[in-house]
């Protein structure tokens, strides 16, 4: 299978990462670029390195404003006496019909949703090469080719169109699908991460022209708590294109394939002629988020579901932090799509 990375990809390091009012590690760190391209190899995979398909990809899925943002506030917050090293919001609009900030601190608050996406100096950089990855992996299948794998980090499903948020700065998947879509396919992601892809819906909300599915931990009681339920269904042209399947936490492989089955069967119905798969490998029974519990067995059954379909599969690397089985979990996945 072919596979994209950047090595610019690796150079951006959060430090910050605020938990239940503790301070911690930030869990996405550039070594997981190591195990996940570890286990991709191990799966077959020959990597890449994506072309450099400039921004109208990603203008096209996010505003200008949020661009420049991203770009430029680095720099921006070095000029606040007595400024933190990394960008990170201490204030937030009540709602975002009030006026557009003008100052570094009140822009950050604008477009960063949470403590978990601090910006440093490489933060932009390894994003715009996150997002590259996953345009050279839809540009691959548009190619004719009938898979691929992106190890876009940072990750992107919790990025809105002018908001970053959990890790995430551009919304690699929603650029591939986007990217897709307009070169006439009909693109539906499906996320099975073990958060709810909430930039992702906010995206495509109104939209009927990609379907949005996403298989996570019941946000009640889980990141991203204000969406992933399932009354949400999408709006205007967009009703029923979006379709929430949260489970109980601790959920097995038995009751996570049965919500992928539904999950394709939608697809089958919306009449989807490629997936996007949005790949968090945070489902595991592994990971430190502990959500769920897919095994290694799980995500090989994951992938050859996905394959089962017969359609085009592109793969973007979401989540999934560092455990014992990280690599082996991508292995399982992308082997399974392949056919074992
Ligand atoms: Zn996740």
């Amino acid at each position: 299978m072919k596979a994209f990375l950047d090595d610019r990809q690796r150079a951006h390091d959060p430090k910050h990462f605020m938990a239940n009012g503790a301070q911690q590690p930030n869990p996405e760190v550039p070594r997981r670029v190591e195990i996940l391209a570890e286990g991709a190899r191990a799966a077959g995979c020959h990597f890449e390195t994506p072309a450099d398909a400039g921004l109208g990809p990603i203008a096209a899925v996010h505003t200008a404003e949020y661009i420049t943002f991203l770009r430029n506030i680095y720099t921006r917050w070095r000029r606040i006496e007595g400024a933190g090293e990394e960008v990170i919001p201490n204030i937030h609009p009540a709602n975002r019909t009030d006026g557009y900030p003008k100052s570094a601190v009140g822009q950050a608050g604008w477009h960063q949703a949470d403590t978990a996406c601090p910006i440093a100096e490489h933060t932009y950089e390894a994003a715009y090469w996150s997002a590259q990855s996953a345009v050279a992996g839809a540009d691959h299948l548009i190619g004719g080719g009938r898979m691929a794998y992106a190890l876009s980090r940072p990750p992107g499903h919790h990025a809105f169109e002018a908001l970053a948020g959990g890790f995430c700065f551009f919304n690699n998947s929603g650029i591939a699908a986007e990217r897709l879509r307009a070169a006439g396919l009909r693109p539906a992601i499906v996320d099975v991460d073990v958060h709810h892809g909430n930039g992702t819906q906010g995206m495509f909300y109104g939209r009927g022209d990609v379907l949005t599915v996403s298989i996570h931990a019941d946000p009640a009681r889980f990141y991203p708590f204000f969406w992933g339920h399932a009354q949400e269904r999408g709006e205007g042209a967009g009703l029923g294109a979006n379709l929430n399947l949260p489970l109980a936490r601790g959920t097995d492989d038995a009751g996570y394939m049965a919500a992928l089955g539904t999950a394709l069967e939608r697809c089958d119905s919306f009449g989807a002629d490629v997936i996007v798969v949005a790949l968090g490998l945070d489902a595991s029974i592994d990971d430190p988020f502990q959500g769920l519990a897919v095994t290694q067995e799980g995500f090989t059954r994951i992938g050859a579901a996905l394959a089962a379909t017969g359609r085009g599969l592109l793969f973007v690397q979401e989540g999934g932090y560092v455990s014992d089985t990280l690599g082996a979990n991508l292995t399982c996945a992308l082997k399974g799509a392949m056919g074992g």
